[in-house]
């Protein structure tokens, strides 16, 4: 039914090489340049823009991606998933903002995604090309929240999940993915060899390939977070926005997002990308500041396990994306990290995991380092739930609760110690 559309991309880019392929002709990384050689997907963006006309979008009542079905790898918004994808809060967090010395601070909070992360846009859309080209069967390999964003968005729709996961994943995660009836192969060796399995797996029984930095299409679903943000503005970016970074998809979506603004002719400047990587797993930042060589780290490792990642899959996109918007790279500590996932609960009300509070401690660092003016437009992007890390959360907090006797007579002895009585 929905096959009877014509796909809106017209061309596909090796981010490496530039060779231009046509929409199909390659369904993973250019051929030229391996692995790593992702691929950008372009659309007939002149006519796209009239579905993007702020008055058009003001009356479209549909929701989430499905606002942006003109700039998607898709036929119909019909083949995204049912669950509500996207549309996250934006919340004007000023007492945030004055902790960190910034007058004008909002959040996306992208954590209110179904399974609790952004990646649930890029699933979104991956479910959505598996079901129009009739692929009945995923897989991915990850440790966290790919992976049961993806099992979630296809358990929705009825397609089957093939998970590789190290064998070290955590249980929480792995508990996610059961729970959504994915097939789960734990795998004896480490996170790559993971990764290397599933692609394996793709190759021989043909299976569809969610992997991150690989499948093109991811890439088209993160890039909505920036759609929103523009509309969350009344239809303006932002001077700056800040992210955490791992293996780069989710800034380099950011900086397509709001480049396919652009070449629409709905932005005339980028806002700057403030790329917040762990002091402990910091090699795009460090390729960053070294002409982009990109030299990887496999014993990377941070407290905030989302970007954690020695082998960046999507370098030189989320490189170009920072370049090109003027933004720059920050590295911060896990202490600060820990220090931010308070901060922003406290002052905020909004419960992130320490990747998704990473940009707090970034933008914090940034400010006193006078590399951010205070009264700079900022929007942080809160990339998922702290109930994802419930144990990482007890380590940022060190407070213990109030233990009180059952006796009502110590009630007012043990308030007064507090100064609450
Ligand atoms: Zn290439």
């Amino acid at each position: 039914m929905t096959s009877q559309h014509p796909l809106p991309v017209t061309s596909m880019t090796c981010v490496l090489c530039n060779r231009t392929f046509a929409p199909g002709e390659v369904r993973y990384t250019c051929p030229d340049c391996g692995t790593d050689g992702l691929l950008e997907v372009l659309y007939d963006f002149p006519t796209a823009s009239t579905r993007f006309d702020p008055e058009a979008l003001r009356r479209s009542d549909a929701r989430g991606l499905a606002r942006y079905a003109a700039i998607l790898p898709i036929r119909s918004a019909k083949s995204l998933p049912p669950l509500r994808v996207g549309g996250t809060p934006f919340y004007e967090v000023p007492r945030l903002g004055q902790v960190l010395g910034l007058s004008r601070l909002a959040v996306k909070d992208d954590g209110q995604n179904p399974t609790g992360s952004l990646k649930d846009r890029a699933s979104a859309v991956a479910a959505a090309v598996a079901l129009e080209s009739g692929e009945p069967l995923i897989t991915a390999a990850s440790t966290g929240n790919a992976a049961s964003s993806l099992s979630g968005m296809c358990a929705s729709v009825g397609l089957r999940t093939v998970i590789f996961v190290p064998e070290r994943a955590p249980r929480a995660k792995v508990a996610q993915l059961l729970m959504f009836g994915a097939t789960v192969l734990s795998v004896r060796g480490t996170y790559d060899d993971a990764f290397e399995l599933s692609l394996r797996a793709t190759k021989e029984f043909g299976w569809y390939n969610r992997n991150t930095g690989f499948n093109p299409y991811l890439l088209e679903g993160k890039k909505t977070a920036a759609l929103e943000i523009w509309e969350d503005l009344g239809y303006r970016v932002p001077d700056y926005v800040a992210v955490s970074v791992g293996d780069g998809c989710i800034v380099g979506g950011l900086g397509k997002g709001f480049r396919d603004l652009q070449r629409m002719g709905l932005i005339d400047r980028l806002p700057r990308l403030l790329a917040v990587q762990a002091r402990g797993s910091s090699v795009l930042a460090k390729a960053f500041a070294q002409g982009d060589r990109v030299v990887p780290e496999p014993d990377a490792d941070t407290y905030a396990d989302s970007i954690s990642v020695g082998f960046p899959r999507a370098a030189a996109l989320a490189l170009r994306g920072v370049r090109e918007s003027a933004g720059n790279f920050v590295v911060v500590e896990d202490e600060e990290i820990q220090e931010a996932q308070v901060l922003l609960a406290h002052h905020a009300g909004v419960f992130a995991e320490p990747a998704g509070a990473t940009p707090i401690a970034g933008l914090r660092k940034a400010v006193s380092q006078g590399l951010i003016p205070r009264e700079a437009r900022v929007v942080a992007l809160v990339t998922g739930n702290g109930l994802k890390d419930v144990e990482g959360a007890l380590k940022a907090l060190r407070e213990e609760p109030i233990s009180i006797d059952r006796n009502p007579a110590t009630l007012r002895d043990t308030l007064q110690a507090q100064g609450l009585a």
